[in-house]
């Protein structure tokens, strides 16, 4: 199984995973992790469980809807709770958000070592996801912004993301120009530079963040994409576990 990963967050178990080293049959092969995308389900059973070996982490999904609620995860278990950031203070219990073009953020805090994993796609990145998932840690885990570390993973990129005009001056309103930028008679959306500038308005350091730069869109090897495949697809996942506190 490959599973990337920032070199920002080495202190904590995580990864994103690929399409790649899994059991599904197409349209969803191979490494689909995502329920209700009509795959079999015990197929996805059998990736799961290849995910949990390869890692020797459980893992806390929560069934996401494009919003900004962010849950604490107590147990391991399918995705129950609707909301679309997951905290973990448990060692062993991995936070994990799934996604097939949305953005995957994840992030640790190396004094308390409790993490959070977000979903964030064009809704919940304007709702600030992020920027609430860094508040949770807070409330928490007692964690800083500026000690904070993320990493955004494989999403859909500024290359392939085009979206309406009225989108795009909503962004960037929000966000600044820089997060849709005309071109080619459309606008493209920056998902990952608009996340990090939430994550920095929260009070993270740009140096502390870490943009994996793989668009989702252009690597049908790599990545399912939601968009490419016109929703026909599976999805991969982010996931973050606890890492012993530091003590400095
Ligand atoms: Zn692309």
């Amino acid at each position: 199984m490959e599973l990337l990963s920032s070199a920002l967050l080495a202190a904590f178990p995580h990864g994103f995973t690929t399409r790649r080293g899994g059991t599904s049959g197409a349209p969803w092969e191979s490494l689909n992790l995502g329920g209700a995308v009509g795959d079999a389900e015990p197929a996805v059973e059998a990736n799961w469980r290849a995910l949990r070996e390869a890692t020797g982490l459980e893992f806390a999904r929560v069934r996401q809807v494009h919003g900004d609620r962010v849950v604490v995860a107590r147990e391991p278990g399918p995705p129950l709770e609707e909301a679309d950031a997951v905290v973990s203070v448990r060692p062993g219990l991995a936070a994990c958000v799934a996604v097939a073009d949305c953005v995957p953020v994840l992030i640790g805090d190396p004094r308390s070592g409790a993490v959070v994993a977000v979903h964030a796609g064009w809704r919940g990145t304007l709702a600030r996801v992020a920027a609430r998932a860094v508040a949770a840690l807070g409330r928490e885990a007692g964690a800083q912004p500026g000690d904070l570390l993320a990493a955004i993973g494989p999403a859909i990129g500024p290359c392939c993301y085009e979206v309406s005009p009225d989108l795009a001056q909503v962004f960037r309103a929000d966000l600044g120009a820089r997060v849709a930028e005309p071109r080619g008679g459309g606008s493209r959306l920056d998902l990952w530079l608009a996340n990090e500038i939430v994550l920095r308005q929260a009070g993270l350091c740009r140096e502390r963040i870490e943009v994996l730069g793989r668009c989702t869109a252009c690597e049908p090897d790599a990545f399912f994409s939601h968009r490419r495949e016109r929703g026909r697809t599976g999805r991969q996942v982010g996931f973050i576990a606890p890492s012993p506190p530091c003590v400095s």
